[in-house]
C-alpha cells in the first residue's frame, strides 16, 4: 500500500499570498512523481483556488475538505455536502477531527452519518479517532476508540466494503502539543484498530494514519511502523522549512 501524507491546514493561512508560497514549497517538494499520496485539506474557501492553480502548474497533491455535513442538502447554514465535493471533483474529506468534535460538537453519531454521506457520494472519508474525555490521561482509551470505530462503521458496512476510506488515529492530547505518542503505543493502537475493523467488516484493507505533533524532526521515528500507512499533519504542514523533509521521509 502506498503511504499517505495528509496536511490539515485548519483555519490557515489567511491570505492567498501565503497559500501561494506554501504551494510553491509543496510543488517543489513533491515534484512530478511521488510514491506517497499527498493530500491537502485547506480551508474550504481555498480549495477551488488550489484547483485553479493545479490547472496552471504541476502540483501532484489531492485535495480535501476539513469536514462535511451529516445531511445530503437543505437548510443547514454554513455547511457543505459530500455531493458538492463530488461535483467539484474534490476526492477527500476529513470527518470527526477532534477540533470539530470539540468546537462544532460533532458527535460519534454525526460522524457515522457524515461517513455515510461521504461514501455514498464517492468522496473518501479520512475518519479521525482518538478523542477521549480523559484528555490529560495519555493511556490508550480502548473503549473510546471502539465506540468511535463502531460509530463510523455500523450502518455503513456495505459502502465501506465497496469504497475507499482512511482512518487517522490522533490521540487528542498529542494534537498541537508537541507531544507524540510513542511508536510502541501507535503500533498497539494500529493492531487494535485493524482487529476491530476485521470484527466489524471481515478482511478489509483500510489505510491507517497517525496524527499528533508529527514534524520533520520526529517523523523518521514513526515511518517504519509496519502497521502504519502514513501521517496526518497539522502545524508542521504550514511551515515551509518542514514540508520538504516530511515529503522526503514518506519515500
Ligand atoms: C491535526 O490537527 O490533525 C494534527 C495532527 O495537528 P498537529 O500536527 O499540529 O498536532
Amino acid at each position: 500500500m502506498n503511504k499517505i501524507l495528509a496536511f490539515n491546514w485548519k483555519m490557515n493561512p489567511t491570505t492567498r499570498r501565503e497559500v501561494d508560497s506554501l504551494v510553491s514549497v509543496l510543488a517543489e517538494a513533491v515534484g512530478h512523481t511521488h510514491d506517497a499520496q499527498i493530500v491537502v485539506f485547506p480551508p474550504t474557501l481555498y480549495i477551488s483556488y488550489l484547483q485553479q492553480k493545479q490547472a496552471d502548474m504541476p502540483l501532484y497533491v489531492e485535495l480535501g475538505a476539513q469536514d462535511i455535513s451529516a445531511e445530503a442538502n437543505g437548510a443547514f447554514t454554513g455547511q457543505i455536502s459530500a455531493q458538492m465535493l463530488a461535483d467539484m471533483s474534490i476526492p477527500y474529506t476529513l470527518i470527526g477531527h477532534s477540533e470539530t468534535r470539540k468546537y462544532q460538537h460533532v458527535t460519534n453519531e454525526v460522524v457515522g452519518q457524515s461517513v455515510h454521506q461521504s461514501l455514498a457520494a464517492g468522496v473518501i472519508p479520512m475518519i479521525c479517532i482518538g478523542y477521549t474525555h480523559h484528555s490529560q490521561d495519555h493511556s490508550i482509551d480502548y473503549d473510546a476508540l471502539k465506540e468511535e470505530i463502531e460509530a463510523a462503521v455500523i450502518g455503513n458496512e456495505e459502502l465501506l466494503r465497496m469504497k475507499s476510506c482512511v482512518i487517522a488515529y490522533e490521540p487528542i492530547w498529542a494534537i498541537g502539543t508537541g507531544i507524540t505518542a510513542d511508536p510502541e503505543m501507535i503500533q498497539t493502537v494500529m493492531i487494535f484498530i485493524k482487529r476491530t475493523l476485521r470484527d466489524l467488516l471481515g478482511e478489509i484493507e483500510i489505510p491507517l494514519l497517525y496524527g499528533g505533533s508529527i514534524n520533520a524532526g520526529n517523523s523518521t521515528d514513526f515511518v517504519d511502523i509496519q502497521e502504519l500507512d502514513g501521517f496526518l499533519v497539522g502545524g508542521a504542514s504550514l511551515k515551509a522549512d518542514q514540508i520538504p523533509e516530511l515529503v522526503r521521509v514518506m519515500g
